[in-house]
C-alpha cells in the first residue's frame, strides 16, 4: 500500500479523466491521495474531490505563485475562504504554501516587494495551520534560507509546534539537515529518477526512511521511464522503485514505512 501525498487532481489536466486516473491509481496500489490547493479555486476543487471520493483528501492554501490573489483579496477575505474549506472534515492539511524565488523562463526576477508579500502570506497560513492544529505542506524553491529562517523564528517566538512536510525537496544538504532537525518530513518526486539529478539522489539517501513521504506532484515531474508524459498517481511506483534501491530496502518495506509516516502526519488512521 502506498499513499501519494501530493497530486494536483484538482488541476485542469485531470478535468476530463479524473475517474480513470483514480481508478488506475487504485490498481497500481496507491491507496490514498492527498490533493493540495494552489489558490482559492483549486483549494475549493480539492475539497470537492475529497467529498466525492473516499480515498482522496484535501490540502488547502495559496501557493506563492498566486500571491497576487492575496494582494487582491486581502488578508481577511483569504482567511475567511480558507476557514470555510477547513470545515470540510477531509481537509487534512494547509498547503501547498511557502516561498518561491525561482526565476521562471520569460519572467523577471522576483521583486523585493513580491518577496515581502510572499512572506506575509506564508505567515498568515502558518498561523491558520497552528490555530486549527493542521499539518503543513511546504513548497520551497530557491528560497530555503529565507523560508527556514521564517519558520524557525515563528516557532521560537511563539513556542509553537509545527508539523509539516517539505514537499519536492530541492534545497542543499545544509537545508535538509535543518528540515530534519525541525522534525519535518521530506517528500521527493519523479525528478529523483532523472540521471542528471545526482544531488537529489544524495539527499534521498541522507533522509531517514521514517521521515520520507512519497509523492508525485502530478501532473508534473513524471518519473522515468515515462518522462515527458503527463504525470498521474499511478506512476508513483517508479519513484518508489528508485527510492527503494537508493535505500537498499524492499518496495514493500518502503511502502509500509512511508504509509505509516503519511497516516501519522495527516492523521489518516480513521480512514484505513
Ligand atoms: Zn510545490
Ligand atoms: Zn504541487
Amino acid at each position: 500500500m502506498f499513499i501519494d501525498t501530493h497530486a494536483h487532481l484538482n488541476f485542469k489536466a485531470f478535468n476530463k479523466n479524473l475517474e480513470e486516473v483514480i481508478d488506475r491509481a487504485k490498481k497500481a496500489g496507491i491507496d490514498k491521495i492527498i490533493i493540495p490547493g494552489a489558490k482559492i479555486g483549486s483549494s475549493r476543487k480539492a475539497v470537492e474531490i475529497s467529498q466525492k471520493y473516499d480515498d482522496c483528501f484535501a490540502a488547502i492554501g495559496i501557493h506563492p505563485h498566486h500571491v497576487d490573489e492575496f494582494i487582491d483579496l486581502g488578508e481577511s477575505n483569504i482567511e475567511e475562504e480558507l476557514n470555510l474549506f477547513i470545515k470540510n472534515k477531509k481537509t487534512v492539511a494547509i498547503g501547498e504554501i511557502g516561498l518561491d524565488y525561482h526565476v521562471y523562463k520569460d519572467y523577471s526576477p522576483v521583486s523585493r516587494e513580491n518577496k515581502k508579500h510572499q512572506k506575509e502570506l506564508l505567515i498568515l497560513q502558518i498561523e491558520i495551520a497552528t490555530e486549527f492544529n493542521l499539518p503543513i505542506i511546504f513548497h520551497c524553491r530557491d528560497a530555503h534560507d529565507d523560508q527556514l529562517e521564517l519558520i524557525q523564528s515563528y516557532i521560537q517566538t511563539g513556542e509553537k509546534n509545527i508539523k509539516a512536510v517539505f514537499h519536492c525537496f530541492g534545497g542543499e544538504k545544509k537545508h535538509l539537515e535543518k528540515v530534519l532537525n525541525l522534525g519535518f518530513y521530506v517528500g521527493f518526486d519523479g525528478n529523483v529518477t532523472y540521471p542528471e539529478n545526482k544531488n537529489l539522489h544524495d539527499l534521498v539517501k541522507y533522509t531517514p526512511i521514517d521521515r520520507l513521504l512519497l509523492e508525485t506532484d502530478s501532473p508534473f515531474l513524471t518519473p522515468l521511464p515515462l518522462r515527458g508524459k503527463l504525470n498521474e498517481p499511478a506512476n508513483l511506483i517508479h519513484t518508489v522503485e528508485f527510492t527503494s534501491q537508493i535505500h537498499n530496502i524492499s518496495i514493500q518495506e518502503l511502502g509500509s514505512i512511508t504509509t505509516k509516516n503519511a497516516l501519522e502526519l495527516f492523521k489518516l488512521t480513521p480512514y484505513i
